[in-house]
């Protein structure tokens, strides 16, 4: 894995970018650009064997310019706070980019999942939360955490436990993080809202004509090649509905290996023979490559790098043969990797938009545990007798039968408001960073979602009367 710069200084040298094409004052724009405040912490894990090891972990609050801060909490070995600053500043441009109103977090815990027991998991993650709570780094209006690499709705579930836990009578107390199971408070469509996300963004960008024209690709999805690297909550959610939307996915990316088949792989079969077999290795009809990383060369139109940051570098741009890059994964593309790509014509959609999906439906749970109704609750059935009296009315002015009975589902639950909202987010904020490049006369929606961001926010801190 090659870096030509450290995470943080890449985010920098992508906002500095931007920054140059607007008008703002220089010290608000230092005020946007910087990390507020970062919490480093460490504290002993008793282990099942009674021996002691110490974890270290952080919490990065990039920008209070709107509470609460919000961001992910992941578990991985290669953990720095470099890299939980420059995740933490991504969320506040995500935010800001689909008018998401909070400001950016993120949080890391430097172990990886796979050598700890349930057990084990369970405390860090309980002592990780108490230890935020104590500092002030998390609250409904504060910090609000969400899931993000190695972590799922098990540790959300353990958060809000300890938050509750430690609350003593606040109202919202499961509003202190999202991402949590539907019985804990959690929303439906928030496990796969990134990866439908990153559907949404694609799908949008394959319908418009001149987009796929620029490429010399037809318009739409419909049997556009694909290969996605990384196979978690993310990658698989977006191979998932990209496959069930007509692409075809020709290649896989996992740890262990990438396997590729020109004709098409089935995503679901390719996640049983892992879990039975522990590799996606050896995959009936498909090619094995043993150096994972090569997957992002093969010949395809979208490749979906949805794994971890610094994956497309200065070393292997030259080679990518995608016409789209969807960056589902946070920081996929270096900054000197993003040049060369920019120069070969490829088209990149960057993480900052096409990521978004997550924080965006960590919003509405959000609102709903503030709320404490359930989306849906109050105008499903009123919708579903709405719609059917409009049917029979149709039918009695016609003269034409048309049957009431045999439609289900015409009223919206919590599921169809959450996907209408993430797509209509999706698709509004593509076209508004796509007017801000045609505006600025470039071709570049990394810095087009920049300062689409950076006007937003500088808004925000104009506000306050004390920046020009
Ligand atoms: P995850 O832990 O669920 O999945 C990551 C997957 O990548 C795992 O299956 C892992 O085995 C695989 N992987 C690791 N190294 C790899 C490699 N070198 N090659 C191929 N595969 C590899 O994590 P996730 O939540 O899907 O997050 C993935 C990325 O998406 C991260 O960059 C994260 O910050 C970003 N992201 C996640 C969310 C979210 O809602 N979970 C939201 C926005 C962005």
């Amino acid at each position: 894995m090659s870096t030509e710069f450290g995470f943080l200084d890449q985010v920098h040298r992508a906002f500095n970018q931007a920054a140059a094409l607007t008008d703002l004052d220089g010290g608000l724009l230092a005020q946007i650009r910087t990390c507020n405040s970062v919490y480093r912490l460490t504290f002993p894990l008793k282990r099942d064997d009674g021996s002691i090891e110490v974890i270290e972990a952080w919490r990065a609050e990039h920008s209070q310019h709107k509470l609460p801060t919000k961001g992910g909490i992941r578990f991985s070995s290669g953990v720095t706070e470099d890299e939980v600053m420059a995740l933490a500043a991504l969320m506040t441009f995500k935010c800001s980019v689909v008018d998401v109103p909070f400001g950016g977090a993120k949080g890391g815990i430097k172990i990886d999942r796979g050598h700890y027991s349930a057990g084990e998991l369970e405390r860090i993650t309980r002592r990780y939360t108490y230890e935020l709570i104590k500092k002030r780094f998390i609250g409904p209006g504060i910090d609000v955490p969400a899931p993000d690499y190695g972590t799922g709705p098990t540790e959300m579930a353990w958060i809000v436990d300890t938050y509750k836990s430690m609350s003593n009578g606040e109202q919202n107390p499961e509003a202190c993080v999202t991402g949590k199971p539907i019985e804990q408070e959690g929303i439906r469509g928030r496990l796969d809202a990134t990866g439908r996300g990153v559907f949404y963004g694609i799908r949008e960008v394959c319908n418009i004509p001149e987009e796929m024209s620029d490429l010399r690709l037809p318009t739409g999805l419909e049997g556009k090649r694909v290969v996605v690297q990384g196979l978690g909550n993310v990658g698989y959610h977006a191979a998932r509905h990209l496959e069930d939307g007509g692409a075809i996915l020709v290649g896989l990316a996992e740890r262990e290996g990438a396997i590729a088949n020109p004709g098409g792989l089935d995503l679901d079969a390719v996640v049983a023979h892992r879990e039975e077999t522990g590799s996606i290795l050896g995959f009936p009809g498909a090619t094995d490559i043993a150096r994972s990383a090569e997957a992002l060369e093969l010949d395809c139109d979208i490749l979906i790098p949805a794994a971890l940051e610094n994956q497309i570098t200065a070393e292997n741009a030259g080679r990518i043969q995608a016409k789209i890059i969807g960056e589902a994964a946070n920081g996929p593309t270096t900054a000197d990797a993003d040049q060369i790509l920019l120069e070969r014509g490829v088209r990149v959609l960057p993480d900052l938009y096409l990521n978004a999906g997550g924080v965006t439906v960590s919003y509405f749970e959000w609102l709903k545990n503030l709320s404490h109704v359930r989306f849906g609750r109050m105008e499903k059935r009123f919708d579903e007798a709405a719609h059917r009296s409009l049917l029979v009315e149709i039918s009695r002015v016609t003269g034409v039968d048309v049957s009431t009975t045999d439609i289900p589902d015409l009223g919206a639950d919590e599921e169809d408001l959450v996907h209408s909202g993430l797509e209509e987010t999706m698709v509004v904020a593509y076209h508004q960073i796509r007017d801000i490049e045609k505006s600025l006369g470039i071709k570049d929606l990394r810095t087009a979602s920049f300062v689409t961001a950076i006007k937003k926010i500088a808004i925000s801190y104009q506000e306050l009367g004390i920046f020009p």
